[in-house]
């Protein structure tokens, strides 16, 4: 396998390797007493955010029917977003709170005895949340109990207690640079091909995919999914770039914008990911980044990475769904709506819209692009989850449950009676792909790329 780290990024790596990578191939150690490290973890790594978060709950329960996981499994308590969040509260309160020392049996306080009780908190904050923040959204005290979710996952995957997927994806993202272990080969080839794809289809040799070009327009960053299994999706994104007569490239290092940090809860992996793509946009002399169609990618890049990272980083960010929205608006690119003549509708990714206040730019973008566009009820920030958010895809056990929560977003699909569902993110094609198949609807998955690629006249 060859490494796709430049000399820094290959030594930071091993830095990391040495202290990180390694450390969570064996920390977790059933000899040692991982109860008292988590508690010591759990202190250390307490801020103001999370302690607002644990102490403003006022237990009103108006969280329970935010959840999809709730809405699926109405007679199980264990799916209220304030149970799960309390899991992590009752340590909090006694080992924090000056209640828990004072009154512990009046707050609950509790603390974890074994590696027992510790594989129980992990199945409840991997397997029974997909960190999609609609419950933040709706408790009227501003709890985000999707916070305190990643927060108990981060103090978990330092001791090594986490689900095999969660660890296996992090290791190839250390390990590689980007978390499907795309090789440099790979990636340069697939990129070629497309390439050559493109100039036939277009039957223009003009057309490009660069990489590596210094002082263009944007940096393109990429989900390594697109390499791996849609590689089309990058070849879109060239032709609309060709047609806008846009001067961008793709990096040959830090090309990987998701961030597995983001769902594992491991600030140091989410801060070296993140400064990756940073760098290499410093590197080529960008003027800024444009994030390619990815909820979590787009979230961790824009608005979570450069905190993680402890940079002060200043380059403007966009997701490329706000470029094409661009575009249209002054008049780079001009599409023929009879192009795109089934009926549509759109899923608002989490971490886009929640997470990521874009809402208004896909539906100015698809109302252009499609001859049938209908809304899905809720939507925008109220949207549900696709199910498949916060890593889930990566965690087979928890499948089944999964699957059963996405009873709500079946029924929100179905009710559309749209033939497409278009998303802004790879992680939500996945997820989405997966409940169609399960509740057997008569619905394909699109990106917003696919749609105005279509739409483009020859
Ligand atoms: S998290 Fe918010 S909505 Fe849920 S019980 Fe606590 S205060 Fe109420
Ligand atoms: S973040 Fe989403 S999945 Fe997790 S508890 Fe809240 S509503 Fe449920």
């Amino acid at each position: 396998m060859t490494p796709l780290a430049t000399t820094s990024q290959k030594k930071a790596r091993e830095e990391k390797l040495g202290s990180v990578v390694e450390g969570r191939l064996k920390t977790y150690d059933p000899g040692k007493d991982n109860t008292k490290t988590f508690v010591a973890l759990l202190r250390k790594r307490m801020t103001r955010q999370i302690a607002a978060s644990l102490v403003a709950c006022v237990h009103c329960g108006r969280c329970a029917e935010s959840c999809h996981y709730y809405l699926a499994r109405s007679d199980d308590p264990t799916m209220i977003p304030v149970w799960k969040a309390d899991q992590v509260r009752r340590v909090f309160k006694r080992h924090v709170d000056w209640t828990g020392r004072v009154i512990p049996g009046w707050v609950d306080a509790w603390t974890p005895v074994d590696d027992g009780d510790l594989n129980r908190l992990k199945d409840v904050v991997f397997g029974t949340c997909s960190a999609c923040r609609r419950c933040t959204l709706n408790c009227p005290m501003g709890v985000d109990t999707a916070l305190l979710i990643r927060f108990a996952r981060g103090l978990l995957t330092e001791l090594g207690i986490v689900p095999e997927g969660v660890f296996n994806v992090s290791r190839d993202q250390w390990e590689t640079g980007n978390q499907m272990a795309v090789t440099e080969e790979d990636y340069g080839e697939t990129l070629q091909w497309m390439k050559e794809e493109l100039q036939a289809e277009m039957e223009d040799p003009t057309v490009d995919i660069p990489v590596d070009k210094p002082d263009c327009d944007f940096l393109y960053v990429i989900n390594p999914r697109e390499i791996k299994f849609d590689p089309r999706s990058i070849a879109n994104a060239a032709k609309i770039f060709h047609v806008a007569g846009e001067s961008w490239t793709l990096p040959k290092n830090g090309w990987d914008m998701t961030n597995f940090g983001l769902f594992s809860g491991d600030d140091s992996l989410g801060g070296w990911v993140a400064k990756n793509v940073y760098e290499a946009a410093s590197r080529l002399r960008a003027k800024r980044m444009v994030i390619s169609e990815c909820g979590h990618g787009y979230r961790s890049t824009r608005w979570e990475g450069f905190n993680w990272a402890g940079v002060d980083q200043r380059l403007p960010i966009e997701s490329v769904v706000v470029t094409l929205d661009r575009y249209l608006k002054e008049g780079r690119i001009k599409v023929d709506k009879a192009k795109n003549p089934e009926p549509v509708t759109f899923h608002d990714s989490c971490n886009i819209a929640r997470s990521g206040g874009i809402t208004e730019e896909p539906r100015r973008v698809l109302s252009r692009v499609c001859a049938d566009f209908r809304e899905m009820v809720p939507n925008r920030t109220e949207n549900y989850c696709c199910t498949g958010g916060g890593g889930l895809l990566s965690m087979p056990e928890y499948r089944p449950l999964r699957l059963e929560a996405a009873k709500i977003k079946a029924e929100q699909l179905r009710a559309t009676g749209a033939k497409l569902v278009c998303t802004m993110c790879h992680n939500c094609v996945d997820g989405l792909s997966d409940v169609i198949k399960h509740y057997k609807l008569d619905m394909k998955v699109v990106q917003v790329l696919d749609l105005v690629s279509r739409g483009i006249p020859r």
